[in-house]
Order: C-alpha cells, then sequence, then structure tokens
C-alpha cells in the first residue's frame, strides 16, 4: 500500500471516527440529563421526550456517515440502513432507562438495588451469550459453495482438533465490507463476507479462516464472556458498595456507577487489551497451520479492500492490534521458520 493512499485513509477514518465519538458524547449527555433529571411519576414522558430528542442527532450522524462511505470507499447501502445501524447508540440510552427504572422501583432501599443491579448484569450477560445475532446471520448467509474451500478449512479444523458447524457466507456486498468472524460459543460457525470471496484467492480465504478457526479452537469466545462476567460483577458490586455504603452518595449515583461504569471500563479499557491478545494468539496458531507469509499478504489485502489503515492508531481500532503489527509479527514468524 502506498503512502498516499495510507494517508488518504487515515484521514477518512479519522473523520468517520470522529462523527461517531461525537454522536456517543451527545447521546451519552443526553442520557445522563434524562438520568438525573427525571422524576418517577413522569418516568414514561421523559422516556419519549428523550427518543423524539434522539430521532435528529442520529438522522443527522447517519447522513454524514453515510455521506462519507458513498464519496470515499463507493459504497452502494442505502442511507436507510445507515440510519438502521445508528440504533446501537441504543446501546448508551437504554441502560439509563433501565437504572432509572430499577432506581424508582427500589423505593430507596439499598439491597433491593443492588439485586436489582446483579439481575440486570446477569439479564444482560445471558444475552451476549445467546447472542440472537448469530441466528439472524445464519438465516440470511449460505454455505461456501466452493469445496477447495470447505474441505481446505475442514483440514485445518481437523488438525487443530476442532469440529466446525457452518461455514458461511453473508451477504454485506452492499456496505463493501471485506471480513470474517467467528461465532457461537458450543457450536462453532465461521462467517466470511461476500466482499471477502470475491476478492481474495481461495489460498488466501483459507488463511483467513485459519485464523478464525484458530479462534474457535482457542474457545476465545467463551473466556471473553467469563472475562466481561467476572469484571463486570467485580467492579460494579464493588462501585455500588462504596458510593452507597461508604460514600453515601445515594442510590442514583450507586447504581449510574455499579452498572454503567462498571460496562465502560469492562468494554473500553479492559475488554480491548483481551481482545488484542486474542488476535495475536489466532495469528500465530493460523500461521502454524497454514503460512505466516500467506495470512500476512491475505491481511494486508483486506486492509486494502476496506481502506483501513495499516498502521491504525490504537483508539481507532482497539480490539485487533494494527495490521502492521499483525504483519510484523508473522513476517518474523516465516523468517524462524525459514531459518532455524
Ligand atoms: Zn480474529
Amino acid at each position: 500500500m502506498d503512502e498516499s493512499e495510507e494517508k488518504s485513509n487515515i484521514t477518512f477514518w479519522r473523520k468517520r471516527t470522529r462523527i461517531g465519538i461525537t454522536t456517543g458524547i451527545i447521546v451519552l449527555l443526553l442520557s445522563l440529563i434524562f438520568y438525573f433529571t427525571s422524576k418517577s411519576s413522569n418516568y414514561f414522558q421523559e422516556v419519549l421526550i428523550e427518543t423524539v430528542a434522539l430521532i435528529p442527532i442520529l438522522l443527522i450522524s447517519s447522513y454524514l456517515i453515510f455521506n462519507l462511505d458513498v464519496r470515499y470507499r463507493k459504497v452502494k447501502a442505502r442511507y436507510g440502513m445507515y440510519v438502521r445501524n445508528s440504533i446501537s447508540y441504543l446501546y448508551i440510552v437504554v441502560p439509563f432507562w433501565i437504572i432509572s427504572g430499577a432506581d424508582i422501583l427500589s423505593f430507596g432501599r439499598s439491597y433491593l438495588a443492588l439485586i436489582y443491579m446483579n439481575v440486570i448484569l446477569s439479564t444482560a450477560l445471558v444475552g451476549i451469550a445467546i447472542n440472537i445475532r448469530v441466528k439472524v446471520w445464519k438465516r440470511n448467509s449460505k454455505d461456501i459453495g466452493s469445496t477447495n474451500i470447505v474441505n481446505g478449512a475442514n483440514e485445518i479444523a481437523g488438525k487443530m482438533g476442532v469440529k466446525i458447524s457452518g461455514y458461511r457466507v453473508v451477504d454485506w456486498s452492499k456496505s463493501r465490507i471485506a471480513n470474517a468472524f467467528q461465532a457461537g460459543i458450543t457450536h462453532y460457525y465461521i462467517f466470511v463476507t461476500n466482499f471477502l470471496m470475491e476478492n481474495l484467492s481461495e489460498e488466501e480465504e483459507v488463511a483467513i479462516m485459519a485464523h478464525e478457526i484458530a479462534h474457535a479452537k482457542m474457545k476465545h469466545l467463551k473466556k471473553t464472556l467469563v472475562f466481561v462476567g467476572l469484571c463486570t460483577f467485580t467492579i460494579g458490586n464493588a462501585l455500588f458498595s462504596l458510593i452507597v455504603y461508604i460514600l453515601n452518595y445515594g442510590l442514583r449515583i450507586g447504581m449510574l456507577f455499579g452498572l454503567v461504569f462498571s460496562i465502560f471500563i469492562t468494554s473500553y479499557l479492559l475488554l480491548p487489551i483481551l481482545r488484542r491478545r486474542y488476535e495475536k494468539e489466532a495469528d500465530i496458531v493460523a500461521a502454524r497451520y497454514t503460512s505466516p507469509g500467506l495470512l500476512a499478504d491475505s491481511l494486508l489485502k483486506l486492509s486494502k479492500l476496506n481502506h483501513t489503515p495499516v498502521s491504525v492508531p490504537r483508539y481507532w481500532n482497539l480490539s485487533h492490534p494494527s495490521t502492521s503489527d499483525r504483519v510484523g509479527y508473522l513476517i518474523e514468524m516465516q523468517r524462524k521458520t525459514n531459518h532455524p
């Protein structure tokens, strides 16, 4: 990838990320205002007002991102899809609605608030474990047609000693995303987008799949879930106890910190560290069963297809090491295997 392309990719992602972060901050502020000003008697009315206030924010934010993507990545997706995707900002808003409701229903009793908080955390974890999106992806995907790829991937899975329940292609061609991912905690599925299938050679596709099979072999999703559970429960209960029982700041602040901040600290500060480790682990395991050089080339190709900068600064892509880091250790691995 040449330097000017890398530069314009960085500019593009910087703009895109800024819109996303700004929207997130606005939505968060709105949620905080709602949380601290809403009265229990007006609860549903306040939820309604907040929902109405959110609509123009999400419409504008989606339009800005849509416009950037159409101009830079030449996506064929419609504006409507971006509006639909912006619903994910509800992940910021809805927890405030739930804890506000829980606070009202605890009638000032701290033990009730603490019970509700743990019930909400458990429900959220069960939701992540079940992950209904897997069902949607399964329904909206097809088996990979090429027997070469499936046989190649199955051979690697066999050597790794892991059973893959299905290799599926999802149609994300309108958003022009070349991606692959592993889903399922008990039954492992590998999904690849058709934009990836159309642009990589069969050999490269198998290398990318080897990375996903390695995630399944190492049980990364299950371990991630356990990690998230342990962190949110520990941090949540500790913060709640500190704020309510020691600092006496009251239930509203206690629940805010116990729920929202435990989730925030876990998902934005702790989880990325774990996920970057798992990405590296999956790369290294996959490279042993394919070839480090081939995997490195395939990753570079993906970066190019997705217009992702190769040397991504961390705050853009917290869950993966940058492609240049990944290519770096793979090349090093290649060098070692060639000259033992
Ligand atoms: Zn991965």
